[in-house]
């Protein structure tokens, strides 16, 4: 019988510092530009928190700013999570998927 607390067994365990599907669909991608609407974007910083390679930052008009886009995955967790659609995560042409 499987122990499930064994390594590999535990639901719990499964997700964890893994990307699910969509995820992996845009990390696969090189960034060929992040457009950000600064008419749209209200400042929630939602984008910020979320980058998980800390590219983004608000400025001093709190409109969110690619300060390290060399950084960027094009994970989409940006385009993704804001609310206000705000941002977009161009791929260059080429890429592995659509
Ligand atoms: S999540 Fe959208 S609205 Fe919020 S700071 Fe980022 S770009 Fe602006
Ligand atoms: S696509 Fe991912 S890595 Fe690139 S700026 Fe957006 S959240 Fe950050």
């Amino acid at each position: 019988m499987i122990d499930p607390r064994e390594k590999g067994h535990s639901k719990r365990d499964t997700r964890k510092g893994t990307l699910n599907q969509k995820e992996q669909r845009y990390a696969r991608k090189k960034l060929k530009e992040l457009v950000i609407n600064r008419d749209w974007c209200k400042g929630c910083g939602i984008c910020v928190k979320f980058c998980p390679t800390k590219v983004l930052e608000l400025d001093s008009k709190d409109k969110s700013t690619a300060v390290r886009p060399e950084d960027c995955i094009c994970c989409g967790m940006c385009e993704l999570r804001c609310p206000d659609l705000a941002i977009e995560v161009l791929i260059e042409e080429g890429g592995e998927n659509e």
